[in-house]
């Protein structure tokens, strides 16, 4: 089994005002975690805004790089064999679905 990176990032001010103006909602406070499987290639994501249909999400490479890139991402349409959870990563994501991991 394969858990999630985890790996945090401090959204910087510009891009919180950039989601709060454009989707009227501001990401939560403190630090966003990766969602990508460990172990994955660059970039990271993490979903920062859940919409009724898709999600916002923010992708970095490396703190103190460039600055992240905000995604509007469809979700991805898997649920799990019992139907009892739907996946949290956007369509097309890499790796498993969140319902396969640790
Ligand atoms: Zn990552
Ligand atoms: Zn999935």
């Amino acid at each position: 089994m394969i858990g999630n990176c985890w790996y945090g990032f401090t959204l910087p001010e510009g891009t919180t005002t950039d989601i709060t103006e454009r989707w009227r909602e501001p990401p939560g406070v403190g630090p966003v975690f990766c969602l990508e499987p460990g172990g994955h290639d660059a970039p990271h994501r993490a979903c920062v805004i859940s919409l009724t249909v898709g999600a916002v999400w923010v992708e970095w490479t490396k703190w103190g790089g460039p600055e992240p890139r905000v995604l509007l991402l469809a979700d991805c349409p898997a649920t799990s064999p019992d139907r009892m959870d739907a996946c949290s990563m956007y369509d097309e994501h890499q790796g498993p679905h969140t319902w396969e991991r640790t």
